[in-house]
């Protein structure tokens, strides 16, 4: 059996830090037709479990329309029995029997995204200091035609390599990061949206960058610029569509089809600058990878104090369906009361 070293849940377990998922003044800048696609009311950790679970389960029954059966074991199999380690009030750590590493599974893109936060993060503080730099959130759109997913990601990197050529583009922004967003609309048409950490040196006008935009496009002027205020935060919504690219539970076989044949295409990378300053710290797979905290929490075992209230931690082997069943047990809990479950 491969044995998975990461926790599935150190944020929301609070062994990270905790980063606000609500939405500050600032954000309202951004249009909400850009953004409504991916967000949702705030759910608790039962009911997002509940959802992961459920998006598994469609995944794996469109990977058996389609015959790839493999695919549709490894789903079931992932994060199918789990030890985790608790209080009984908190969650100190989730090991899996294993992980699937698909692209759009759920969990393993949980993973994904947090070890993207974990690396990017001091690198874009550092990279901030130096350079005297301030991070915006800039998302460029384009008209929507009917192509393929594959079409339409290379129709917009193409328009964001060419705008970054351009002597504007230069003059205002040192590099940053980029990851791309899609979503399909009820036509069918592929809406695929550029999510860009910038890190800008000076203030511009924004409508100059909308001229920018429509003249390496051609037909495009809609994207949208705010300050990020909260770096974690900003960052966190980003490196989101790495682990979750699209709307899954609205996917059908074709859909899955697609991006199968997608397979090589990047949804995250660096750019200008910036790209050069992280070099050498390309993200890795292996576990040395991992922030210093989740290997502290990977210390952790049966009998150690839990991190946020010093009760005993145990082990509870819980399958797949009973996550959800304990992380309402958890919410429900009044405050002091620990329940020990019985398995
Ligand atoms: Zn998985
Ligand atoms: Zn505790």
């Amino acid at each position: 059996m491969r044995q998975a070293t990461l926790s599935t849940d150190l944020i929301s377990s609070g062994i990270l830090p905790v980063i606000s998922e609500s939405k500050s003044a600032s954000q309202t800048y951004l249009d909400k037709r850009v953004t409504k696609s991916q967000r949702g009311t705030k759910r608790t950790r039962s009911q997002r479990a509940r959802e992961r679970l459920q998006t598994k389960e469609h995944l794996a029954g469109l990977a058996r329309e389609l015959h790839e059966g493999e695919l549709a074991d490894k789903l079931d199999r992932c994060h199918s029995r789990l030890s985790v380690l608790t209080c009984g009030r908190h969650i100190a750590r989730i090991i899996p029997n294993f992980t699937c590493e698909f692209r759009l599974c759920p969990d393993c893109g949980r993973r994904r995204s947090r070890k993207l936060q974990t690396k990017y993060l001091p690198l874009m503080k550092a990279f901030m200091l130096h350079n005297k730099v301030t991070p915006v959130h800039l998302v460029l759109t384009q008209t929507h035609r009917k192509e393929s997913r594959k079409e339409s990601a290379a129709r917009i990197r193409n328009s964001f390599t060419k705008l970054t050529r351009r002597s504007f583009w230069k003059q205002y922004f040192k590099g940053g990061t980029w990851s791309l967003e899609f979503t399909k609309d009820k036509n069918g048409l592929h809406h695929t949206h550029f999510h860009i950490i910038g890190f800008r040196r000076k203030f511009f006008d924004i409508e100059l960058l909308r001229d920018e935009w429509l003249a390496v496009t051609g037909d495009s002027h809609v994207l949208h610029l705010k300050p990020i205020l909260d770096l974690a935060a900003g960052l966190q919504e980003v490196v989101k569509y790495v682990s979750k690219p699209l709307d899954i539970r609205r996917f059908g076989a074709a859909d899955l089809k697609e991006f199968l044949g997608l397979k090589n295409m990047r949804m995250f990378g660096t750019f200008g600058e910036f790209r050069d300053f992280c070099k050498g710290f390309e993200p890795s797979d292996d576990d040395d990878a991992m922030s210093e905290l989740e290997s502290l929490s990977r210390d952790l075992v049966e009998g150690c104090a839990c991190p946020q209230c010093s009760a005993p931690l145990f082990d509870l082997r819980l399958s797949k369906s009973e996550l959800p069943q304990f992380y309402e047990q958890i919410e429900s809990s009044p405050p002091g009361k620990v329940r020990r479950s019985s398995h």
